[in-house]
């Protein structure tokens, strides 16, 4: 199965793309994780994109379409993935579609999680006072007031591309983290056991 999971910054995507990880044996591909990491590792891509993320603005589709790509070609994919956080624009989305098919691929779903703005900010404080030191660098409230913004701008239009295809089913992410995932796992139709 193949999965996008869809919504803004602190939706919950993450933590539910682990969770279908874990139990479904589906690879959790966030281009976030990806990103971070080259930036911590201090390789050439990782010193391109430091600034942009720290900002809060998008990498550039160029870059972003040839690392996920790569990413699904990998042997730990054929079972299936979740792409967490990729597309976040059109041209990202008109992108994967190609890449699909040259890899004869087929996606399954677009989850839409469903989270109102005054839930992203309190969860965005949580997430501050729990990190203290090791907070991410983009996770403060002015470049995160920026990162919402982006999402609007630049990702939220990406849905209509994918409702037009009859992919897309909203999960409100506004319930507890397990109620989320029965709902994801209800609409994947996959068994919580499995
Ligand atoms: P995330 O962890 O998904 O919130 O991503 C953190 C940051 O990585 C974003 O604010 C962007 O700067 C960058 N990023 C992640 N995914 C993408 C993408 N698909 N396209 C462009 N930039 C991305």
């Amino acid at each position: 199965m193949r999965l996008i999971l869809f919504g803004p910054p602190g939706a919950g995507k993450g933590t539910q793309a682990k969770r279908l990880e874990t139990l479904h044996g589906l690879k959790q591909l966030s281009t976030g994780d990806m990103l971070r990491s080259a930036v911590d590792s201090g390789s050439a891509l990782g010193l391109k994109i430091k600034d942009i993320m720290a900002s809060g603005e998008l990498v550039s589709d160029d870059i972003m379409c040839q690392l996920i790509e790569l990413r699904i070609r990998q042997d730990d994919c054929e079972n299936g993935f979740i792409l967490d956080g990729f597309p976040r624009t059109t041209a990202q989305a008109e992108a994967l579609d190609a890449m699909l098919a040259k890899n004869d691929m087929q996606l399954d779903h677009v989850i839409e999680l469903v989270v109102d703005e005054e839930e992203l900010f309190k969860r965005l404080r949580s997430r501050i006072e729990e990190s203290g030191d090791t907070v991410r660098s983009d996770d403060n409230e002015e470049t995160f007031k920026h990162r919402l913004q982006v999402y609007k701008n630049q990702t939220a239009p990406v849905l209509p591309f994918y409702t037009d295809k009859g992919l897309v089913r909203q999960i409100d992410g506004m319930k507890p983290v397990d109620a989320v995932a029965s709902e994801i796992d209800a609409t994947l139709g996959l068994s919580a056991a499995a």
